[in-house]
């Protein structure tokens, strides 16, 4: 049986990844200081005889005496209202946290995966994305503190790999949404849902003219799987390339939910990215991986778990 260390595993994409790697077969190792994490999340696999979940954060040094095959570092604050509001952890997450995990890696001769983002395009000139653009961050921006952690965390990730021969891969995770997600973390999923839940406005920040594209988890968990299993070393984006803007997507969400509500039209946070769109050759190529969730169904399955677990009011 091989053990996989998933660090920030009480979280969203974390704690499908500890479902999926559990389904597959694998010990799993779930490693959170809960600051953005919860407890609930993991609350269904507590007494599955091969789960364990260690309270800790990830920027100090981590230690385990058993053999380990895989480490995912997923620990992060993800969203922009999560990292704006703690962003020196942030930093610290992505890179002590990378160089810990990395540690732990290399003494465990451990395959390594880095949960990196879309957000190293930052405010992208390319567009769609490919993994060879390398970019426009504005490093000292309200996002600086994640876009630079990440950034970083990618260069060590392939530091470790060029000095130390480590077995790491980079995955460029665009906008993901599913079940779990935080109700309260401000990202537009959460956002749109529980305004629907709760009779409001759905509120369209600037003229909802900036493009996303999302991806369902499950679709994203089996990306991450074989990008796991590949052989390939450089970043690969790993996301849904149907694109939209995000008042397109606000309206997709009140025809879904035949919600009556309205939309209302917000100032557009500083440094929003204005468009964003994974080009998803590489993924295609290398891993024979594309998403097949549709997003109306991926989001009515979202829309139900916010129904049965988030208070309407
Ligand atoms: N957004 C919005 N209304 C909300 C929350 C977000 O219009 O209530 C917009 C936000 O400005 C951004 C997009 O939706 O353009 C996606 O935001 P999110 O926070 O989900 O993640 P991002 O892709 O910006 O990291």
């Amino acid at each position: 049986m091989k053990t996989v260390v998933i660090t920030g595993g009480a979280g969203f994409i974390g704690s499908h990844l500890c479902d999926y790697f559990l389904e597959k077969g694998y010990r799993v190792i779930c490693v959170d200081n809960l600051i953005t994490g919860k407890e609930v999340n993991i609350s269904h696999l507590k007494k599955h005889p091969h789960f364990t979940y260690l309270n800790h954060d990830v920027s100090t040094p981590l230690h385990f005496d058993e053999r380990i095959d895989y480490v995912l570092h997923f620990a992060s604050l993800a969203s922009p209202k999560a990292y704006q509001l703690y962003p020196i952890q942030t930093l610290k997450v992505g890179a002590l946290g990378t160089h810990n995990t990395l540690g732990l890696a290399k003494k465990h001769q451990a395959t390594y995966l880095l949960a990196s983002t879309s957000e190293v395009y930052g405010d992208p000139l390319v567009h769609p994305q490919p993994e060879t653009y390398w970019g426009n961050v504005n490093p000292i921006g309200v996002r600086g503190c994640y876009d630079e952690s990440k950034r970083f965390a990618e260069a060590l990730v392939m530091a470790y790999h060029r000095t130390h021969h480590l077995d790491t891969k980079i995955a460029r995770i665009f906008n993901t949404y599913g079940p779990r997600m935080a109700i309260d973390d401000g990202r537009v999923v959460p956002a749109f849902l529980m305004q629907v839940i709760r009779g409001k406005p759905l509120t369209v920040y600037g003229d909802g003219s900036q493009t996303r594209s999302f991806c369902y988890i499950k679709d994203l968990t089996e990306g991450l799987h074989k990008l796991l299993l590949s052989s390939e070393h450089e970043p690969v984006n790993l996301g849904n390339p149907a694109e939209m803007t995000i008042k397109q997507f606000a309206e997709k969400i009140l025809a879904i939910t035949q919600s009556p509500s309205k939309i209302v039209f917000e100032e557009l946070p500083l440094d929003d990215p204005k468009i964003r769109q994974p080009d998803i050759t590489k993924a295609i190529k290398l891993l024979g991986w594309k998403p097949s969730v549709p997003v109306e169904e991926g989001l009515m399955e979202t829309y139900d778990w916010f129904r049965a677990h988030a208070p309407s009011r």
